[in-house]
């Protein structure tokens, strides 16, 4: 279980590493078994651990660990405790699992080799700090909230911080006697780490342009809202079989990955009743990886917190605890059916029939908001990618005064690894453009630059295999360089590095996606590599990127790939032809 660091975080499978708990008091557990309940699999006791089919005793050390204790209990001991008793007093069923609850995982330590990764014992592979994630819903920052996260990281994460994929922020080094004064800052400016991990309703994704965009169909932001405000660091979902991935966004670039999420709403017209979301379950990535599927139904904004809370709860009662690796919404879905998901919603939890709506229309431009546009006020939005979201908290405060100065209060986060300032008026964005670009944040990089993405990988990462994100920042100066003035004029082509088959930076909907791996080079050396997959993509033709067969490549080899298969590509393209088709 994650006693590593995901980082990247799309859907990082901690089901391989069971967390300690045999530390943990045994005075609230059941004296005896449940009796035995209908719908066992497989005739094992306990069947999958299901809890509306009767199976509360807990199946793996897992949910043992919940069952002893609620992952959102150990803020108290970290405050009253941990803060004052340091690192080595932890518990370590609170170290490797309940701290996660708060968005802590201890972090890698340095110089232990990829190929130690599947060896060595948790312990042997982490050092005394933490990685911390805040959590940003809706990806929705203001100025003071920037600067927070920068002089937070200035101060107590050596100047670390990161990007991620799912409008977060991760900061590194952060020592558990500082963890609490980093809650009094960043709760100051109304940002948490409350279930930023763990087996609970994680970061929700919200389109960088909600309330903003000229072609918006609805804004989904009340319902963001409300979910935190109801649900998000309650008991009622702070045990759930596994992460919890939710997007909402009327946004129709579908901007938020949606087909990749435990539950997504995705903003349709419904012809008599007007804008909406469409309802998606039961996607994720990782090792098996799933498309969402529609069931079908529009629900009205006012009614995204019901229905959201409907859906967490059959993952809740009805989702599979006794493997970790097939406790995820997706395979519930996958064996009952999407008929059969929506009438248990309906008559067990909503007591209430859905109405039936549309599909959302189908969409095949950039999903990504780099560059300098329009808002639907007449003001503009300027969008940047820091090269694989890889940042430092010096910059994030540079950023946040930059942003200031030109009369905007709001930045966005993207889905991959991005930044977008809203509100500019037009006579400030020639001046805040050249001050981004001061801060090496270019509003019109290479395709290099604006498209490739990095996981943590091994440089903090307890799961990693290969190096990823220096490796990525190097990679696009290579190739920019390579590449020259045709670097800016190539197609978007997506290019995701990914530490080892988790999939925290989506190696499956890339066009080239590069899973992380030990291979052997020419000289029969075991070296860092990739498996290379290669045609992924969300939209229209939402797909995985297919293994290449033989094209495991090392770390050395991957500019000459990329160039080859760019160049390849670029030589051989139809007008309008995207790498996926
Ligand atoms: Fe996720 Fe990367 Fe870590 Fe693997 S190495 S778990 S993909 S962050």
């Amino acid at each position: 279980m994650p006693t590593a660091q995901p980082a990247t975080e799309t859907s990082v499978d901690h089901g391989s590493r069971p967390v300690d708990a045999t530390a943990q008091p045994a005075a609230d557990r059941p004296a005896r078994r449940p009796a035995p309940a209908r719908g066992a699999r497989h005739g094992r006791p306990g069947g999958q651990g299901q809890w509306a089919l009767g199976y509360r005793e807990p199946l793996n050390p897992n949910e043992r660990m919940k069952k002893d204790d609620d992952g959102l209990h150990v803020r108290a001991r970290i405050e009253n405790r941990y803060r004052h008793t340091g690192f080595d007093d932890i518990d370590p069923a609170d170290l490797r699992g309940r701290f996660r609850w708060w968005g802590l995982y201890t972090q890698r330590a340095p110089g232990i080799d990829g190929g130690r990764t599947a060896v060595l014992e948790p312990e042997e592979l982490e050092d005394k700090y933490f990685m911390m994630r805040v959590r940003i819903d809706g990806g929705q920052l203001s100025v003071d909230a920037l600067r927070t996260v920068g002089e937070v990281s200035a101060k107590y994460a050596r100047d670390t911080a990161d990007l991620t994929d799912r409008q977060n922020i991760q900061l590194h080094w952060v020592q558990v006697q500082d963890v609490p004064d980093i809650w009094e800052a960043i709760e100051g400016v109304g940002l948490t780490t409350a279930e930023a991990c763990g087996d609970v309703p994680r970061v929700i994704l919200g389109s960088p342009l909600a309330g903003v965009a000229a072609d918006e169909i609805i804004d989904g932001t009340p319902a963001v809202h409300e979910i935190l405000r109801r649900y998000i660091g309650s008991e009622e979902f702070s045990n759930l079989p596994r992460k919890f991935k939710t997007a909402i966004s009327g946004s129709p670039r579908h901007d938020v990955a949606h087909e990749i999420h435990d539950i997504a709403f995705v903003g349709v017209v419904h012809p008599e009743r007007g804008p909406g979301f469409d309802l998606w379950v039961g996607g994720g990535l990782s090792t098996n990886p799933m498309l969402g599927q529609r069931l079908g139904a529009w629900v009205p904004l006012d009614e995204v917190p019901d229905v959201w809370a409907g859906v967490i709860s059959i993952f809740r009662d009805y989702g599979y605890r006794r493997l970790r690796n097939r406790a995820r919404l997706k395979f519930l879905v996958a064996d009952w059916g999407v008929e059969k998901f929506r009438e248990v919603l309906e008559s067990e939890y909503l007591k209430r029939p859905l109405i039936d709506g549309p599909a959302p229309v189908d969409y095949d431009g950039p999903r990504d908001h780099v560059g300098v546009h329009p808002q639907n006020d007449g003001r503009l939005y300027v969008g940047v990618n820091p090269t694989v979201g890889r940042v430092t908290g010096t910059l994030l405060i540079k950023l946040a005064d930059l942003v200031a100065a030109h009369g905007s209060d709001r930045i966005r986060m993207t889905t991959d690894q991005g930044l977008v300032i809203l509100d500019v008026e037009p006579d400030q964005v020639d001046s805040l453009v050249a001050g981004l670009d001061e801060l090496g944040l270019s509003v019109t990089p290479s395709t290099f630059r604006r498209n490739m993405m990095a996981c943590t990988g091994l440089e903090f990462c307890k799961l990693a295999i290969v190096d990823t994100k220096a490796r990525g920042i190097a990679l696009v100066d290579e190739l920019e360089n390579r590449f020259g003035e045709q670097a800016a004029q190539l197609p978007a082509i997506t290019i995701n590095i990914n530490g080892c088959p988790n999939a925290c930076a989506r190696t499956q909907i890339a066009d080239i996606g590069l899973k992380g791996m030990i291979v052997t080079n020419d000289a029969g050396e075991q070296v860092e590599g990739f498996q290379v997959h290669l045609g992924g993509g969300l939209g229209l033709d939402a797909g995985f990127g297919r293994k290449v067969r033989g094209h495991k490549i090392t770390g050395d080899d991957v500019p000459d790939y990329i160039e080859r298969v760019v160049k390849s590509f670029d030589a051989q393209r139809h007008e309008g032809e995207r790498f996926a088709q």
